[in-house]
């Protein structure tokens, strides 16, 4: 597997380079944005680190080009949370992000994550397990069903659609309830707990709704340790 970083801290760049090396990856540094972005374009990795804040391109505008030709998983590295609060509005299509600092174990596992969700044949698997029928408002885990209210339908609809995207509390919402009514985030941080209880008590070895401090909530099937 070959993973382009895309950096202009070279010391970052050298770390997270040692890491995925030990991890069998092979790895390219770029750490200049037009540079990066035009030998991507005729060479795609199976997986781009891409950093925000890079000399001559920004790691959004290389997202956005790359996204109108190909689906090749992004992890955006961006130094704050907010600005992951942004990006998530402006919707550019990255598979996901990570705030710096961070430890390179951490992006490693996410690598890993975002690899094993993007590679197909482990999805058809995942998915399954895991059903969801908007006839009779449930959702079936493991062949077991449990009744949905119409919101946590909803809810799960949007976030099991796109597995590992992570959505804001106002993106659930505008999502949710098309009447634009007025929604506490408290609100939605309510129906979710409900909903995991739910999900919870279909498979207790499984998690399936996370929560992404400080931003919002994604949809991935991972083992519960
Ligand atoms: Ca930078």
């Amino acid at each position: 597997m070959n993973i382009a970083i895309v950096e202009d801290e070279s010391k970052l760049a050298a770390v997270l380079q040692d890491y995925l090396h030990k991890e069998e990856y092979r790895t390219q540094i770029y750490s200049d944005g037009q540079v990066a972005l035009d030998s991507l374009q005729n060479d795609l990795p199976d997986l781009i680190l891409l950093d925000l804040m890079l000399p001559s391109l920004d790691g959004m505008s290389i997202c956005r080009e790359l996204r109108r030709s190909s689906n090749v998983p992004i992890i955006m590295l961006t130094a704050r949370i907010e600005e992951i609060d942004r990006l998530l509005g402006l919707e550019i299509g990255a598979d996901d992000y990570i705030c710096k600092p961070y430890s390179p174990r951490e992006v490693v596992a996410r690598v890993k994550a975002v690899l094993r969700r993007t590679g197909k044949p482990e999805e058809a698997a995942d998915t399954a397990l895991f059903h969801l029928d908007e006839a009779t408002a449930s959702v079936t885990i493991k062949e077991n069903t449990c009744a949905l209210t119409a919101v946590e339908l909803k809810l799960l609809d949007v976030l099991s659609n796109k597995p590992g995207q992570i959505f804001n509390r106002s993106q659930l919402m505008g999502r949710i309830y098309s009447d634009n009514r007025i929604v506490s985030d408290r609100t939605i941080d309510s129906h979710v707990k409900k909903l995991r209880q739910k999900l919870e008590s279909l498979d207790s070895t499984s998690h399936y709704v996370h929560s992404v401090y400080g931003i919002g909530y994604k949809f991935e099937i991972m083992d519960a340790d």
